[in-house]
């Protein structure tokens, strides 16, 4: 280690980097820390995942916010890992360098029919509801059901954000195209399928109930529940209680349906030119407890199919990665490939052990990947080249800043008190772009694709 301030890169400004930022600071007084996201917002799925509303959710910002007073932490805006900067590039410049990138990929049916236009990954549409600037347009026009696959919150969030009314919608901060969409639909079936009983399932039972009770919105449930099974913990016998209390829910002249089918799975999206209709099989475990078709079939006439069986990490270029676990490989949250350890690399949050905990699990696992940097560090060579600012300032690239960001939530804010709404997001780049450059000069900020 250099006699000067250890300098550390973190590359994703989502839960788990500012997590790590924070166990740095609160763990070595000198540290200097570079958080780097290729978008201008930080906060990651807490602002581009977590359901618009779940407002109270919302409140994490300001933890997650924390590290951006210190003067030891600057964030670096539209600085992608791969295209902008590379990782030989970052290992080069800093002490450490903390990989924080989540997950955002999907995992697909591999069903015949998958591609025709209605079939969408349940991430897409969370990306568009919550508004991302890469997000696809999601038109809902001439539909009137939608099939969600998946048994997790996700799968609930969107069905209830597809069923929901529009006084609740509008009490959130989604760009008003999506408002407008999300509440001019003609949806009034909204199914959620798994493969499994719902006593696998792995939905929380707050927002199993949630669902379960919006209003207007009859529950139809197509199989009988199960009884608790003996090795069920809390969660599982609190879900199977809501499901029982819903199948005696009946709803006078309801607007819409939720409909609940367990032990089903998806065989084929049918349709000419765009999704008419889902095959579903029933399954069953089979002496090992493993999922199997029982040759049972039935249709489903739908035109949305949304696919929410879990986000998958994406690999990083130039960083090793584990194809089949979508994570970086590590040791306690030191990055190793075939070769062994690789010093003074490090990973934290979804891209360390995957898409699974909620936002509070990435402070633990953060805590832990930066203590063992922190016992690494005395030992760690110590930069080489340029630091990450010093490097884009040369080639003409100024990244937006943590400035910049609050002048979009201002925006973002002033916006939302226009509408009676708390904030209305900012959801295009070339938006995005014109608040950041309103602080400057006139900054080269130019991105392709945007
Ligand atoms: C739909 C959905 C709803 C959820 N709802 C809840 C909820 O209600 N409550 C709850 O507690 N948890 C919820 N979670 C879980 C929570 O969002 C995650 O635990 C958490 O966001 C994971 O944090 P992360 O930092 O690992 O990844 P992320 O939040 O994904 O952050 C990763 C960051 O890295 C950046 N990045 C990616 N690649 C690069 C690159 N190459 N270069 C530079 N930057 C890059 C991204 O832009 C992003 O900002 C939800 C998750 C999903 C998917």
């Amino acid at each position: 280690m250099t006699a000067q301030s250890p300098r550390v890169a973190i590359v994703g400004a989502g839960p788990s980097g500012l997590y790590a930022a924070n166990a740095l600071l609160g763990g070595n007084e000198d540290v200097r820390i570079d958080i780097l996201d290729r978008l201008p917002t930080p906060y990651g799925l807490l602002r581009y995942g977590v359901a618009p509303d779940h407002t109270s959710m919302q409140g994490i910002q300001r933890v997650l916010a924390e590290p951006f007073a210190s003067d030891r932490v600057r964030y670096f805006g539209m600085v992608e890992l791969g295209s902008d900067i590379t990782a030989d590039q970052l290992r080069a410049g800093y002490d450490a360098v903390v990989y924080a990138a989540g997950a955002s990929e999907d995992r697909r049916l591999d069903v015949r029919g998958e591609e025709l236009p209605g079939s969408r990954s349940a991430r897409e549409f969370v990306a568009w509801y919550c508004g991302h600037p890469d997000a696809e347009p999601q038109p809902l026009d001439g539909m009137d059901t939608a099939v969600t696959f998946g048994v997790g919150n996700v799968a609930i969030d969107v069905a209830r954000i597809l069923l929901a009314d529009a006084e609740h919608l509008g009490q959130t901060d989604m760009p008003q195209h999506v408002l407008d969409e999300l509440t001019g639909h003609g949806i009034t079936d909204v199914w959620v399928v798994g493969r499994r009983g719902p006593e696998h399932a792995t939905f929380t039972t707050t927002e199993l109930r949630e669902l379960l009770n919006l209003e207007g919105v009859q529950p139809v449930l197509h199989d009988p529940v199960p009884d608790d099974p003996e090795d069920a913990d809390r969660r599982v016998r609190q879900n199977l209680a809501a499901l029982r209390d819903a199948a005696e829910r009946v709803v006078e002249a309801p607007r819409a349906r939720l409909n609940l089918a367990f032990w089903r799975r998806p065989v084929e999206l049918v349709g000419a030119s765009a999704v008419r209709a889902v095959v579903l099989e029933r399954t069953a475990l089979d002496g090992d407890g493993r999922v199997v078709g029982t040759g049972e079939r039935e249709v489903v006439h739908a035109q949305l199919v949304l696919r929410a069986i879990g986000y998958r990490g994406q690999p990083l270029p130039g960083v090793p990665f584990d194809p089949e676990a979508g994570v970086v490989p590590n040791e306690d949250g030191r990055v190793v490939d075939a070769a062994g350890p690789r010093p003074g690399e490090y990973v934290v949050g979804w891209i360390k052990r995957g898409p699974l905990g909620v936002i509070g699990t990435n402070k633990s696992d953060a805590a832990a990947t930066v203590r063992n940097l922190l016992t690494d560090l005395d030992s760690l060579p110590g930069p080489s080249g340029p630091d990450a600012g010093t490097l884009l300032h040369e080639r003409g690239r100024e990244p937006s800043t943590y400035a910049d960001w609050e002048r979009i939530d201002a925006a973002e804010r002033a916006s939302g008190a226009r509408y009676g709404r708390p904030r209305v997001k900012v959801a295009t780049w070339h938006a995005l772009f014109d608040l950041v450059r309103h602080g400057r000069a006139g900054g080269p900020l130019e991105r392709e694709g945007s």
